[in-house]
């Protein structure tokens, strides 16, 4: 999600929302603030980035 800006604010301090069961590799990315988890239930309107400056989530995931 690098150069990736909130479209409500403009802040570029985006982290990436993870659907699913977490991994050790999600929990590791959560836990290092370079995602957050978004839980298991899902669907095409779904966002996929989350602004850490004002917490707009944004972008949907689009057909599964
Ligand atoms: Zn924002």
């Amino acid at each position: 999600m690098d150069s990736i800006s909130c479209p409500e604010c403009g802040s570029d301090d985006i982290v990436p929302i993870r659907y699913g069961t977490p991994g050790a590799e999600m929990l590791q990315e959560v836990e290092e603030g370079k995602a957050v988890m978004g839980g298991c239930v899902l669907d095409e309107e779904s966002p996929v980035g989350l602004c850490r400056a004002c917490n707009h989530k944004f972008g949907r995931l689009g057909p599964l």
